[in-house]
């Protein structure tokens, strides 16, 4: 097999523009542990990353223009970078609409927060449109193209119509919700229809597979010949061989174990354990999203200080809120209500030297970030539901000491792979996650460090670097019999 070029497309291109004061703009490269994994490949095989760098045509750019401040600002990346720019009209509908108030909510099981709307749906596909003209306008023969997630469900559709054969790959970075929760968005077969125009198709974790698997036989009565082993299966369509396949994707291990064993994050962490004496303390890391579950947390952290007193004063909680959306309505109010939450919790439990929950609503820069996770003695990372979940993965990368210990929500992808060694919760069971976050602090230190050695291997053996490896190689080969399968990942409870 001849290895073609790489073409990445994405939602959004990894470039971080800024508008200045005179209305021009400066444009320098993502970072981020997907663009670190995907450099290298894209640099050896030569390719293109395609995507919307998150600018509108009314902020007064066009394509052409931003095609050339990218080339000027981000020298030497040593692929191409094609921006694609959306119109006003097509973020609101296609961004904030189809992709944000309807995918976003419905597969992370909170069907009360969609809004279901024609006009998303029909610029939904005319950008997945738009995008695979640009698609096409880029390509070689013998190219592998591997598209991201939600918002670009369409895209192979698109490709096939227009004539295009080659091979296809799509990754889902959030969940895969049940057949029943499925079910409900009106444009169901359509969608599931365009995702078995891809030929590989992979899912986080092994349960979303199942699910996507049960949609495909239950909606479009497909007899889903589940040819194949460990956690990659075969679907026929009428039209090609789908592979199905589970890829957790994972962080830069190296990256930030060594990160966290430099000599600036030693003394940030030493700077912290000065500050806290004779405190443990417990570490929530969150961008500001409903799917987090925050007020959960916050009540069954306020319910294990009520409960168990023997923690007062000796735990404090450090909740790092990194700021999202602010100008949707929902996500302003969820700000407000988990403020409010860590004003009342504090205000209740408060005593002089002592405060129970540390609050923090801003981005941090990295060696920050590294010593919160080296210091902190307890990870609690509860998301009502999250496709992977990177915080904790890093948490274990960078605990080098090895005396950390999780807790971790069952619906977070991350379980599938980490859930024998964490300590495992259902986040909407206040009074159990309490039981637990009192569990964790009084953890022996040996059974924690036996954990945590096992965790930080895993992470280690499946690292970014693995994940990307592994999705090409199965897509690229088209076969099963290439792919290393992963045994240990399909943790049920
Ligand atoms: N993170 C960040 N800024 C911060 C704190 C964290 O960019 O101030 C990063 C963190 O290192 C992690 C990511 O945000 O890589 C969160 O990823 P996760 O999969 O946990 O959740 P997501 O936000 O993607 O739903």
């Amino acid at each position: 097999m001849s290895e073609g070029r790489l073409i990445i497309v994405s939602n959004r291109l990894p470039v971080v523009i800024d508008k200045k004061k005179d209305g021009s703009f400066s444009i320098s490269a993502g970072k981020g542990g997907l663009v670190t994994a995907m450099a290298p490949v894209l640099k050896n095989r030569g390719g293109v990353w395609i995507g919307w760098p998150g600018i509108i045509e009314e902020d007064g750019i066009t394509e052409q223009n931003l095609g050339e401040l990218i080339s000027k600002g981000v020298k030497d990346s040593g692929y191409e970078l094609e921006p694609i720019i959306l119109t006003k009209k097509e973020r609101d509908n296609y961004y904030e609409g189809f992709s944000n108030e309807i995918i976003w909510p419905l597969f992370h099981d909170l069907i009360s927060l969609c809004n279901f709307k024609d006009k998303y749906w029909e610029t939904y596909l005319s950008v997945n449109k738009k995008i695979s003209n640009k698609i096409m306008s880029k390509i070689i023969k013998d190219d592998f193209i591997w598209v991201h997630d939600y918002h670009l469900l369409n895209v192979a559709s698109e490709l096939r119509q227009k004539g295009y054969n080659n091979r296809i790959g799509f990754f889902l970075h959030i969940p895969f919700p049940s057949l029943d929760i499925f079910s409900k968005l009106p444009w169901r077969k359509k969608i599931l229809e365009s995702l078995l125009e891809y030929d590989l198709i992979g899912f986080q974790t092994p349960r979303d597979k199942r699910n996507f698997l049960q949609c495909v036989r239950r909606i479009l009565r497909n007899k889903v010949q589940a040819r194949g082993r460990e956690n990659l299966v075969f679907i026929k369509s009428q039209s090609r061989d789908v592979l199905v396949g589970s890829f957790p994707i994972s962080i830069d291990y190296e990256a930030f174990k060594d990160g966290a064993d430099s000599a600036n994050v030693a003394e940030r962490a030493w700077f912290l354990h000065e500050n806290l004496p004779n405190r443990k303390l417990i570490l929530g890391i969150d961008r500001l999203d409903y799917t987090k579950g925050i007020p959960f947390k916050l009540k069954a952290f306020a319910r294990a200080l009520e409960k168990y007193p023997d923690m007062q004063k000796k735990v404090s909680l450090v909740q790092i809120l990194v700021p999202s959306r602010v100008y949707i309505p929902k996500y302003k109010e969820l700000k407000d209500n988990i403020e409010r939450m860590v004003g009342e919790i504090n205000g209740r439990f408060t005593e002089l030297g002592w405060v129970p929950i540390y609050y923090i609503f801003r981005s941090l820069k990295r060696e920050e970030l590294l010593a919160y996770y080296r210091t902190s003695e307890i990870a609690l990372v509860t998301p009502l539901k999250d496709g992977m979940n990177l915080v904790v993965k890093e948490f274990c990368a960078a605990n080098i000491e090895e005396t950390g210990i999780v807790i971790l929500s069952e619906f977070a992808g991350a379980s599938a792979q980490l859930g024998k060694e964490c300590l495992l919760v259902n986040p909407f069971d206040v009074e159990k996650t309490a039981d637990t976050i009192y569990e964790a602090y009084k953890m022996d230190y040996k059974i924690k460090r036996k954990k945590m050695k096992k965790m930080r291997n895993s992470i280690k053996k499946y690292d970014i670097f693995w994940w990307v490896d592994n999705f090409i190689k199965a897509g690229v080969y088209q076969s099963y019999e290439e792919y290393i399968p992963i045994k240990d990942f399909d943790f049920d409870y």
